[in-house]
């Protein structure tokens, strides 16, 4: 809107700037504030509303005259001029940062100081101003405009690849890329590894092997390993592998070959850990496969060794005492002092055996996720029922572990499909 006299206005705009006059005879606005006062009297944005009444009034003689001209030099009894004064310097420094970055959306946020949202409160209460929109909205709205016309960026509320977080409080302004998921299974080829880097005497792990190279290619400050269970040090990996989502914390660069990053994953850790499948993913999947890991059904390779003699016979008698047959197993002693001592109740779908030698042999396992093997062949002393040592009347231990598969959901792949 722009009239240069009054007379000329619709009916609507009138309304505006007589409300403008009121809250001008008793106080100076700036023209975020005055506009938001007004907002939803004008389709025009608020500080265009603002701008254009304090410019209109500032012909008026008297009071409103005097305070429109102080508004429109920044002077402003609700926000004291921060806003005028600060914002567009805040606006072009997020510029500058958002330069370096990889992005196609962004959304930008305000902190303002309470005192300024007091007054601007009272302000609204006092004059019955229903026609306001919060000064914050009216921020965040005229930053969106201003850096998506700079930028050409997608403005989105829901999900956006960057924050752009304006805090009147401290003067600053940051911007905080959102993290990236990159979905995946991995293949642990060799024994001796942790997963995750929580295990402070571990120097490299799982977390670390695949996320140090990650980081670099997303430029990312950080990295956090999100995996569907997890193997013991000493057990290998193998198969199709084990889901995991990593996810890379304020990343600069977002549009990284996936294909790529495989295959320099998978030369620089040869023989150690692989990966495949590596897809674009989201938070919505950290918590699927969290959720979902006691469901998958796991393939076990074990290597048991008997204290006594072992008979093919003994061995058939195993393979059918196991199948299809439900295990309570309490807490194994030796996580008990990191977990809480429970009973868990699995299934075991399909054993089968095959000796190496008088006192050892090979055992596969299809289970549910969660039940711990090394106790259901030792028995743990009687804490898992049955185990192997109870059905060959012998004490039996497993001397090597392989996770052969990881029978993964439909439900959590198609989540990932939605965000490959
Ligand atoms: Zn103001």
């Amino acid at each position: 809107m722009s009239f240069d006299t009054i007379e000329e206005m619709p009916k609507k705009d009138k309304i505006a700037i007589e409300q403008a006059k009121e809250l001008l005879k008793e106080h100076t606005l700036c023209e975020f504030c005055l506009g938001s006062l007004l907002a939803t009297l004008s389709g025009d944005a608020p500080w265009e509303l603002g701008r254009n009444m304090l410019e209109l009034l500032s012909k008026e003689k008297g009071v409103v005259g005097e305070n429109a001209i102080k508004g429109l030099s920044g002077e402003c009894s609700v926000c004291k001029g921060l806003v005028p004064s600060v914002l567009p310097e805040l606006i072009n420094k997020a510029l500058v940062s958002l330069s370096k970055l990889e992005l196609d959306s962004f959304k930008s946020g305000t902190k303002l100081p309470a005192d300024i949202v007091e007054r601007e409160d009272e302000l609204r209460a006092r004059h019955g101003m229903w026609t306001a929109e919060s000064l914050k909205v009216v921020i965040n709205k005229y930053a969106d405009e201003i850096i998506a016309s700079k930028t050409g960026l997608d403005v989105k509320s829901d999900k956006p690849d960057v924050l752009v977080s304006f805090d009147f409080i401290r003067k600053e302004v940051e911007v905080i890329p959102a993290s990236v998921y990159v979905f995946g299974r991995y293949r642990k080829l060799k024994r001796g590894l942790y997963q995750t880097r929580w295990v402070p005497e571990a120097e490299g792990t799982i977390e670390s092997y695949i996320g140090d190279i990650m980081k670099a290619a997303f430029e990312a400050e950080d990295y956090k390993l999100h995996a569907a269970g997890r193997e013991d040090f000493d057990v290998r990996m193998l198969g199709r592998g084990r889901p995991f989502v990593m996810e890379l914390i304020k990343p600069r660069k977002r549009r990284v070959n996936l294909e790529e990053l495989e295959r320099k994953i998978n030369s620089k850790l040869e023989g150690v850990v692989q990966v495949s499948d590596l897809k674009k993913a989201s938070k919505k999947t950290v918590i699927l496969i969290k959720e979902s890991s006691s469901l998958m059904r796991k393939i076990y390779l074990a290597k048991v060794t008997v204290e006594g003699k072992i008979s093919l016979e003994s061995l058939k008698k195993l393979e059918k005492e196991l199948s299809n047959r439900l295990i309570r197993q309490k807490t194994p002693t030796r996580v008990l002092h990191r977990r809480a001592d429970l009973l868990r109740e699995k299934m075991v779908y399909k054993v089968s055996t095959k000796p190496i030698s008088e006192s050892s042999f090979e055992m596969t396992i299809e289970c549910d996720g969660g039940l711990y093997i090394k106790e259901l062949i030792d028995g743990d002393g009687g804490r898992t029922k049955p185990s192997v040592s109870e059905i060959l009347g012998e004490k039996a231990f497993c001397s090597e572990l392989d996770v052969i598969d990881i029978i993964v959901p439909d439900e959590l792949m198609r989540e990932v499909e939605v965000h490959g």
